[in-house]
């Protein structure tokens, strides 16, 4: 009682004496609430009420004027300076590197190794540690190494990553890859739409098409909300959270994940995926043993508990936005980009298992979970992953993946009219050895078709049970299209032009399919698009001086509006004062096929307006005749279709 008279006492004391300051503070505060109430941003709910017509996938500008104000160029990430004391060599040999630490200058310089072991999918433990001289092969896949001086000083510290083969080959029959038999390399990077993927990585996906004469999937759609439902697709072929898997509360070592058939068939198998406190299956209770036979998780816990403390991470919202307080990146362990370790244990995992069979599927969050920018940072790091692949003929005999569950998931680049899109539609990027395309003509027909049909990971998953039987074939047969469609075909085989999200069990949260609506071509509204298509030429073809005679609109051949099937529903969203003030824009898309004179050429366009009446041209004009020798005088890639030479 005497306490609570004494406290009464110092608070009315301060009200006396800071009233003023008082009533400020509390009218701070009132405001903030209000504001974090009213104006927070929410997810606005779009849903697709049409899920049964055939899908128009939806076209959109990778640098939409709504999601362009979230990019920005990034400076390349920089990193402590010190070199590695010690390496591991092609052959998985932990070395002392003996002209670092000449260089170094630190004297009589002694090396040990601690193996970190995995108790389970939260903790790990260090062992205790082994002297080594100048060289030992280390049993196990990750270790830390400490280096002392002359005077006993610790003068490195640092967790390692091989893949310890050698035990594996003890255990498994491991069988050779080869025309028949192919490895599986699935890239996967988290939260990376398709467009997404063509601002921040585009060496990379350049590479992919050019170079490696790749397959990228314009209609590649989510089928669940977030990573797992993805991620459990795309390896079981079953739908997640449905009675057609055991309950996930439990550990997830009973799943039918496809690498275990892999292994059955004489696979190396190999699952690596970063930020351990996000992982995608320990999110519910991760697995008992581990789920492959390397599993980097261990490596990311161990780097958590023994090298990094998380809290750094707080500067990436900042260096997101390219703002570097510190010396170093916070994307950094001490001289190495975090995105280095991954990469370089899965070169290690291909290069040391030579040419026996090998899966692995590596995903990597940090640097897209939360973030739009940072992925920019590896862009060449990735190319260069593929580069060594196919330089070094690891990819004659490999089907090689570059995939994402779903776009950002950020509430403010979510509620764009892009965001929208991008959100429910990943990249997913495929190559294939050259001889599969020879000898199965089929595959890579097919596959081009499909970039341009409505896939999810059931499609993968089906592919990916046509490499585990090595049956190249049976993809040859068309699917039945009286019949109902599968729920998942193989990428090797057509898929149908007329399949819907309810064929692809794509649900109506997730469905972006458009559908076209016929228009009469010679209203005063397509006449205006018309004219505004060719004027567009004409400006674009401007570069050019003179070459190029100046086109006119002769007729509309089609047109189209393209009604977007995705419906605000806000009677189920969160009220905030945001959404009451803040209105979509009214963007409308029309679809024109128009021809031109002199020479009779038929382009097809995307168009969009918006609320003020403007046009805006969405991806290309498309030359849909051929243009025969009308182009002679441009070698431009872009101009060449549009242009008649005069
Ligand atoms: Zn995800």
């Amino acid at each position: 009682m005497i306490q609570f008279r004494a406290i009464w006492s110092i608070i009315k004391m301060f009200r006396h004496r800071y009233r003023k300051q008082l009533i400020v503070i509390t009218g701070i505060l009132i405001v903030y609430w209000m504001q974090s109430c009213f104006y927070r941003e929410v997810d606005y709910i779009f849903v697709n009420k049409n899920t049964n017509q055939k899908c128009v996938i939806p076209n959109m500008d990778p640098l939409d004027k709504s999601i362009l104000q979230f990019y920005l160029h990034l400076d390349p990430v920089k990193c402590e300076q010190t070199p590695d004391l010690v390496f591991v060599d092609s052959k998985g040999v932990l070395h002392v590197n003996q002209s670092a630490v000449a260089d170094s200058g630190y004297r009589d310089v002694s090396c040990s190794f601690s193996v970190i072991k995995r108790l389970d999918d939260y903790e790990v433990k260090r062992e205790t540690e082994v002297h080594f001289g100048k060289s030992a092969y280390v049993e196990a896949d990750f270790f830390l190494v400490k280096c002392k001086d002359d005077e006993f000083r610790i003068v490195y510290e640092k967790l390692h990553h091989t893949i310890d083969y050698k035990s594996q080959m003890q255990h498994h029959k491991l069988l050779n890859d080869s025309k028949k038999h192919l490895n599986v390399y699935i890239v996967g990077m988290d939260s990376l739409s398709r467009l997404a993927a063509e601002r921040t990585i585009p060496i990379t996906l350049r590479y992919i098409e050019q170079d490696l004469g790749g397959y990228i999937m314009k209609g590649y759609t989510k089928v669940g909300v977030n990573t797992f439902p993805n991620l459990v697709s795309l390896l079981t072929g079953k739908v997640s959270y449905s009675n057609e898997l055991p309950p996930h509360v439990e550990h997830l070592d009973p799943y039918p994940f496809i690498w275990k058939n892999f292994s059955n068939s004489g696979y190396a198998t190999m699952f690596s995926e970063d930020l351990p406190d996000m992982g995608t299956f320990t999110y519910w209770k991760g697995f008992k043993d581990p789920p492959t036979m390397h599993y980097m998780r261990p490596f990311y816990v161990a780097l958590d508990t023994f090298g990094l403390p998380n809290t750094k991470r707080a500067f990436l919202a900042l260096e997101n936005n390219n703002i570097n307080l510190g010396r170093y990146s916070a994307l950094c362990v001490k001289n190495t980009p975090k995105h280095h370790f991954y990469m370089n244990y899965y070169k290690q995992f291909i290069e040391f298992y030579g040419n026996k069979r090998k899966f692995a599927l590596g995903w990597l969050n940090e640097l897209t979970h939360e973030y739009d920018n940072l992925v920019q940072l590896a862009d060449r790091d990735y190319m260069l992953f593929f580069k060594w692949l196919k330089e070094s003929g690891r990819l004659d005999h490999s089907i090689l993946i570059l995939m994402s569950d779903h776009g950002i998931m950020q509430k403010a680049i979510k509620n764009t009219l892009a965001g929208r899109t991008e959100n429910r539609m990943p990249i997913f990027a495929i190559v294939i050895p050259p001889h599969l395309k020879t000898k199965y003509p089929h595959i890579p027909r097919n596959l081009n078709t499909n970039t341009k049909r409505l896939t999810t990971v059931f499609d993968v998953h089906e592919m990916l049970v046509d490499i585990l039987e090595s049956d190249f074939q049976r993809s040859k047969n068309p699917v039945n299209e009286l019949a109902k469609l599968p729920r998942g075909i193989s990428l090797f085989r057509e898929i149908p032009e007329r399949r819907s999200c309810d064929d692809a069990a794509i649900p109506g949260d997730y469905c972006v399919c458009d559908s076209y609506e016929p228009m009469d071509a010679k209203s005063a509204i397509s006449k205006d698009i018309g004219q505004f298509l060719v004027s567009h030429i004409n400006q674009a073809l401007s570069k050019h001086g003179d070459k190029c005679a100046i086109l006119q609109l002769s007729e509309i051949k089609d047109s189209f509006f393209v009604k977007s099937n995705l419906q605000r529903r806000r009677e189920n969203e969160e009220f905030t004062l945001r959404t009451l003030f803040r209105s979509d824009p009214d963007i409308k898309k029309y679809l024109n096929v128009f021809e031109t004179r002199p020479g009779n050429a038929l382009f097809e366009a995307l168009v969009s307006t918006n609320d003020n009446g403007s046009y805006d041209v969405i991806g290309r004009i498309n030359r849909v005749n051929k243009y025969g020798n009308q182009s002679w005088c441009i070698d431009e890639k872009f101009s060449k279709p549009l242009c008649f030479c005069i």
